[in-house]
């Protein structure tokens, strides 16, 4: 089994931001800004668009909520999405809260956060999901 999967099924430890039966969100380790989201499914499939359009639709709609949940926590202009996948070979949308567009250049330096902040940060996002 993948990381992201391991992840998805709990048995490598993440920041869970949101989850159903299909799909997972939890925290990018290295974060671009704080509430940079990871959402996946929990089956494993390396590339995005090799998904069928079912699951693909799911995946997105799942995505949506997650990102309602970041704006409410983390306000900002809009959430962005990226997909890039050329690190980790498991499906992933990034969602990332952009106050401008330099907020989505993956090659910025990445924040350092502490493992009690980025708890707080995973924390309202899914206090935000489950409303
Ligand atoms: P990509 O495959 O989209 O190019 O990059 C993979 C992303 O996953 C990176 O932003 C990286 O920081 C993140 N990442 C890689 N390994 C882990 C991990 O073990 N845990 C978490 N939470 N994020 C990871």
């Amino acid at each position: 089994m993948g990381i992201f999967a391991k992840i998805a099924a709990g048995e490598i430890p993440s920041y869970k931001c949101a989850e159903n039966d299909e799909f997972y969100a939890f925290l990018d380790i290295n974060p671009l800004v704080k509430g940079h989201t990871l959402v996946i499914p929990r089956r494993e499939v390396d590339y995005i668009f090799d998904m069928e359009d079912d699951e693909l639709a799911r995946f997105e709609v799942f995505a949506k909520k997650v990102a309602v949940a970041i704006k409410a926590a983390f306000p900002c202009v809009k959430v962005g999405q990226a997909v890039l996948g050329l690190e980790v070979p498991h499906a992933h949308i990034h969602l990332i809260p952009m106050q401008s567009e330099k907020d989505m250049n993956f090659a910025n330096p990445k924040l350092s956060l502490s493992a009690e902040e980025m708890q707080e940060i995973a924390s309202k996002i899914y206090q935000e999901f489950s409303k």
